[in-house]
This record gives C-alpha cells, sequence and structure tokens, in this order.
C-alpha cells in the first residue's frame, strides 16, 4: 500500500532520514522500531505530509504521494495519531468524535441556512456513528465525559476513536502505548487487531513496548541513523546482531 523509495530528511547539514527505504503491505500491521534518534518520527512525519522530504519518494497504491499535505492524505484514507493525543478537552468524547469527518453540509454558511433537514440527518447519523465508535473501543460509559478529564490512555482510545469515523485505510500510530496501562494497553491493541482483521485497515506503528509489537506486529522494521536496519518478525529481529548492536550503542 506504502512505498518508501530512498527517502531523505535533511534538517541543514543533518540527516534524520537518510536514504529510507521500505513497504508497507496492505492489510498489514507494521511495526517501526529503533533507538532514540533513529528518524522514526520524521519519517511518519515525512510520509503522512507533515514535513517535506528532502528527496525520495512515497507511494500509495502506485501514486506518487511524496510531500502531499496532510489534508490532501486525509481524503485519500491516510490518517496519522500523534504521541500526544490532540483531544478538545472541553468537549465530550462524543463529540469529540463528531468533529472529524469533512465535507458535513452545514460547513458553510449557505447550506447552514438553506439545508437545516439535510444537516439534522447528517447530525443524527453522525451520533449513530460516534456512539458505535464508542461501543467498539469498549468506552461507551465515558461518552459523556470531558476529554480532557480522560486518563492518558483512554485519550489513546479517543484518538483511535477518531480514525473510525472516516473511512481510513492506512493509519500512522505514534507511540499509542506510551504511558498506558497494562490493561487499557491490551484494549487498545484488541482495538488495533479488530480494526485490522474485521475492517480491514492497514496500521504502521512507532512502538517502543517490545511485547506490545511481538503481540500486533508482522513484519517490524528497524529504523538506525535515518536507515533501514532489518526487517523481519519479532523473533527475527530481536536475534539480529545489527540491532542488538543498534540498540546497544545507544
Ligand atoms: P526517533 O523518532 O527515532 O526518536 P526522530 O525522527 O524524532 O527520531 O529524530 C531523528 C533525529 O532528527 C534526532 O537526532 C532529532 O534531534 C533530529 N530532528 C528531528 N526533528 C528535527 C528538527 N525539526 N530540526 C532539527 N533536527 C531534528
Amino acid at each position: 500500500m506504502i512505498r518508501v523509495e530512498n527517502l531523505h530528511k535533511h534538517f541543514g547539514g543533518f540527516h534524520a532520514v537518510d536514504g529510507a527505504s521500505l513497504e508497507i503491505a496492505t492489510g498489514s500491521i507494521t511495526g517501526l522500531v529503533g533507538p532514540n534518534g533513529a528518524g522514526k518520527t520524521t519519517l511518519f512525519n515525512v510520509i503522512a505530509g507533515v514535513l517535506e522530504p528532502t528527496s525520495g519518494r512515497v507511494s500509495m497504491d502506485g501514486e506518487d504521494i511524496s510531500g502531499l499535505p496532510p489534508h490532501v492524505l486525509f481524503h485519500k484514507g491516510m490518517l496519522r495519531t500523534f504521541q500526544i493525543a490532540h483531544e478538545f478537552g472541553s468537549m465530550t468524547c462524543r463529540e469529540n468524535l463528531m468533529m472529524v469527518p469533512g465535507g458535513q453540509s452545514g460547513e458553510t454558511l449557505w447550506n447552514a441556512w438553506f439545508s437545516r433537514g439535510r444537516i439534522a440527518q447528517e447530525e443524527s447519523a453522525l451520533l449513530k456513528k460516534a456512539d458505535e465508535v464508542l461501543d467498539f473501543l469498549t468506552i461507551s460509559h465515558l461518552k459523556d465525559e470531558r476529554a480532557g478529564n480522560l486518563s492518558g490512555g483512554q485519550k489513546k482510545l479517543l484518538e483511535l476513536g477518531r480514525t473510525m469515523m472516516v473511512d481510513a485505510k492506512v493509519v500512522f500510530l505514534d507511540e499509542v502505548g506510551a504511558g498506558v496501562n497494562r490493561t487499557l494497553l491490551n484494549t487498545i491493541g484488541d482495538a488495533i487487531l479488530r480494526l485490522n482483521q474485521e475492517r480491514g485497515y492497514t496500521f504502521c506503528m512507532i512502538e517502543h513496548d517490545m511485547d506490545f509489537i511481538g503481540r500486533l506486529c508482522d513484519p517490524v522494521i528497524v529504523m538506525a541513523e535515518g536507515k533501514v536496519l532489518a526487517q523481519g518478525t519479532i523473533d527475527e529481529i530481536k536475534d539480529n546482531d545489527a540491532v542488538i548492536e543498534a540498540y546497544l550503542g545507544t
């Protein structure tokens, strides 16, 4: 689904991504690991259009998407979550979900005035969808809770829920498990697996927790110093001497 070819991202003279090439297969949950400073987040940001590549190519289903901005990629079904969840704290969980989809009739003043019936219909469809998403994520009991009151892990779940409000094809998760307790981590893991198996989502996730990676990801791609160092199953990369050395060297 996603092909990255000889990608470079330089900050001044510093090569944060230094000729990385990789593929994310349709239907996979691909893990991206590597020591701090390996270039994982920068790579994510370039793929997801947050940063422009210095050189190289990113394609999605064969179409060149290098340098396209996030809102264009969003409409192609590519979403990215952030390490720090971006919820609207004073709104409820349900309202946060209802904020996501674009292209609603009420977005223009003209439509807001003339198409009130349609807007009401769309709103009730959105409400239904938001409730379905909360149910899927097993957090229905939080629907009227202000998002600002959620725990860190619950915010991550809500962020995952936001990807379900649109027809996402490929979702990039940045440390969705960081700072989350085991129970909630399992809930997040279950939701990712079900989205993958039942809804056909493709995932690429940066993660540090090797148990979490091992449970969800195949393949796992290892980055070090801006390059792809190895790729394989979790057991293969755990036994790879170059990978062990890269981790020990930090
Ligand atoms: P990782 O996610 O693997 O920890 P990053 O992609 O965050 O790695 O960072 C890779 C390297 O690029 C780091 O050394 C970091 O300091 C540097 N870097 C990241 N963003 C910038 C930036 N905007 N300007 C300068 N250097 C940056």
